[in-house]
């Protein structure tokens, strides 16, 4: 087992370094390049909703702790912003909250997609945590 958490402000331009982080992270558990891809995607879609929603362009802090077990890596993105009143809402396919930015409301659906397992707990005024784990090797396993 193999941990590792960074804390950093949310600003646009860390999106790029914690998709990257995590990646590296990764490359212990021998990933394929679609893989990593996945995992990237599926980061920089989270931590741009902390920066996009949760702080609303707003200072503050964003957490992101990976674990690597077996052939397993856990990430956690975390903010403390403004939370989400309806978790079900939010995860449809095409719902956003901010339609006139630029947002398809695909962010939480490409999530799901790419990983293996998803989650969201968000308290209301308090924040927001994704937590997702990406399997990997299941495809070539599944091979022969
Ligand atoms: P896209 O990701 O396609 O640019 P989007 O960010 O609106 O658009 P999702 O990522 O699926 O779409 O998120 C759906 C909605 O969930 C957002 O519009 C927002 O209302 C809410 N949301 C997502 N993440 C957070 C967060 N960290 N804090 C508060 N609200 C969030
Ligand atoms: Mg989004």
């Amino acid at each position: 087992m193999n941990e590792m958490i960074l804390k950093f402000p949310a600003r646009s331009e860390n999106e790029v370094f914690a998709r990257n982080a995590v990646a590296a992270f990764a490359l212990t558990l021998e990933p394929s390049l679609s893989e990593l891809s996945d995992v990237k995607t599926a980061v920089s879609e989270a931590v741009t909703n902390c920066i996009v929603h949760g702080y609303r362009g707003r200072e503050g802090w964003i957490t992101v702790a990976c674990r690597a077990a077996g052939s397993t890596l856990t990430v956690e993105v975390t903010d403390e912003g403004c939370g989400i009143a309806d978790i079900p809402k939010a995860l449809e396919p095409f719902f956003t909250t901010q339609p006139s930015e630029e947002r398809s409301g695909m962010g939480f659906t490409i999530m799901q997609t790419f990983m293996t397992d998803f989650k969201v707990e968000s308290k209301e005024d308090a924040g927001t945590t994704v937590t997702m784990t990406k399997e990997f090797g299941l495809r070539r396993a599944n091979v022969g």
